[in-house]
């Protein structure tokens, strides 16, 4: 299959896909041209308009804002972090949720706001999207 975009020309600069009308990535295009259950959530997420379908993460610019929003968020309380047990309070219910995308052991990231679980749970300020924490 032949890609109808105009691609950029290298590394992981986001351009918007004219078959999928959406932003993507010169990854994400591989895994979309050679992976088939990529192709069948993303073309289903064309027709259908799901944000549920096989992208797993938020779109790369919603991803952007919202970690410069927490990064502001986690700058104006002054970088302030929680103490060991509440962080693994929260990195556990992150582990046991179904919007959380293991990596390896209880690294993952949240489906839900993209941010690095383990990163995420560190900042006093930062709270679940999910009102779980
Ligand atoms: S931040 Fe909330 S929604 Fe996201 S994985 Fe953790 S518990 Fe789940």
């Amino acid at each position: 299959m032949s890609c109808p975009c105009e691609l950029p020309g290298s590394g992981d600069k986001v351009y918007e896909c004219e078959r999928l009308k959406r932003t993507m990535t010169l990854d994400w295009c591989q895994l979309y041209l050679t992976r088939e259950n990529y192709k069948r959530g993303w073309d289903k997420e064309a027709v259908e308009g799901s944000t549920e379908a096989a992208v797993e993460l938020p779109p790369i610019r919603e991803q952007v804002v919202g970690f410069m929003t927490s990064l502001a968020r986690f700058a104006s309380d002054g970088f302030r972090r929680v103490d060991k047990q509440e962080f693994e309070r929260r990195v556990d219910i992150c582990v046991a949720c179904k919007f959380f995308i293991r990596r390896r052991g209880k690294s993952g990231r949240c489906k839900k706001c993209g941010c690095y679980s383990k990163l995420k749970a560190r900042g006093r300020i930062w709270t679940c999207p999910e009102d779980k924490w």
